[in-house]
């Protein structure tokens, strides 16, 4: 290695799913959503001005931290929004991390939580998922220097009562806890995500004004439709959202566009097009369950808009490349514990009848049917 090489920060970059430019592919690998954003969006960005682009976009993205404040029931102190929110939490690891003991999460969970521990010198511990692919609470109630898990989880799906997060958050008054609520709009059932103006009865959200230490983290990119802008937000008590402040403006004060701050305080004002289109994900995904049942495989209730399942018969290897042979690309980690199951995307419900059709025709060439 020559010398400079030595001075390098080398890192394991994170792998994200894959985004092939394939005709008719049916992509279900990274949990976007399969419909398109509110129409409102598109006006929003159509009716964009030159001016506005010449300009450097307002560093505090006051409109859409306004928007997004509203939305949750806090005052816009309490919120800190980010170029999706892989920023946020890059942001929140870097801010909240710092106290040299180590981060706990689970063994099971988003594979870039170990990436910005490794970037930013963070020391972390993983803690097991139980055999029902459970975070068990009282993993967390050792000495730590902070705590992150996504609710639901993810790849699992599974969803954790907000008593119970509550609990975790209780007990490590010291540290700062991030729950990442990526999928949280999908935990629910169809009716009432049509029909609710409240957020899902597990979401920890409401916590933040009862705990100092609590953060909640949650995006634009699935249940609004919006990956592609990359818009995702931190909610928490004034002080842990001015020390996040802090810390952005010492990296980058225009994280977020002009474009994206349009598009995201247009989604929020279409409050009647996400309830239906995350209707519609909740009620597809319910069908979807049954159906892979009926295939023989198995999965933990998913409260996201993914499943994560496994076969007693079907390697799931060899079911991705067959699935990627159709074209129908779902995702697969090589990871221990893990790597006989698939996460699947809950898409169109055209999509999902081409996969469960591939699945059953798979099945019975393998002789199972
Ligand atoms: N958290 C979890 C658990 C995720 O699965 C994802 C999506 N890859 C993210 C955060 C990041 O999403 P985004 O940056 O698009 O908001």
């Amino acid at each position: 290695m020559s010398g400079w090489e030595n001075n390098v920060r080398k890192v394991v970059p994170y792998t994200p799913g894959e985004q092939p430019k394939i005709r008719n592919l049916i992509k279900l690998n990274t949990n976007e959503n399969p419909y398109p954003p509110s129409p409102k969006v598109l006006e929003a960005l159509r009716s964009l001005e030159g001016d506005a682009l010449r300009r450097y976009p307002d560093p505090a993205s006051s409109g859409l931290v306004e928007a997004i404040a509203k939305r949750c029931g806090v005052s816009p102190e309490c919120v800190f929004a980010g170029v999706g929110s892989d920023d946020v939490l890059a942001m929140c690891f870097l801010t909240f991390f710092a106290s040299g003991r180590p981060v706990l999460f689970p063994d099971i969970t988003y594979s870039f939580y170990d990436v910005w521990a490794d970037l930013f010198r963070i020391p972390y511990e993983t803690q097991k998922l139980d055999e029902e692919f459970r975070i068990v609470n009282r993993d967390y109630f050792r000495e730590n220097g902070g705590i992150i898990f996504p609710n639901p989880n993810a790849p699992t799906g599974v969803l954790k009562a907000k008593d119970e997060i509550r609990e975790i958050v209780d007990r490590n008054r010291d540290v700062v806890v991030i729950v990442d609520e990526a999928y949280i709009d999908f935990a629910r059932d169809a009716e009432e995500a049509a029909s609710s103006a409240c957020l899902p009865a597990a979401s920890a959200l409401p916590l933040t004004g009862e705990y100092e230490n609590l953060l909640v983290v949650q995006t634009f990119s699935k249940s609004r439709s919006l990956a592609g802008m990359r818009i995702g937000y931190a909610v928490g008590n004034e002080k842990l959202i001015r020390f996040l402040n802090d810390v952005k403006y010492s990296f980058n004060s225009y994280t977020m566009n002009q474009a994206a701050i349009a598009a995201g305080c247009a989604a929020l004002a279409d409050e009647a097009y996400f309830r239906e289109c995350t209707a519609k994900i909740i009620r597809t995904r319910e069908r979807v369950k049954k159906e892979m049942a009926e295939l023989g495989f198995r999965f933990r209730d998913s409260a996201a808009n993914f499943l994560f399942v496994t076969h007693p018969e079907i390697p799931a290897g060899k079911l991705f490349a067959a699935l990627r042979q159709e074209n129908i690309l779902v995702r697969y980690f090589e990871k221990p514990r893990i790597d006989n199951y698939l996460r699947i995307t809950i898409g169109t419900e055209e999509e999902m009848d081409a996969l469960t059709a591939f699945c059953r025709k798979y099945k019975a060439s393998c002789g199972m049917d």
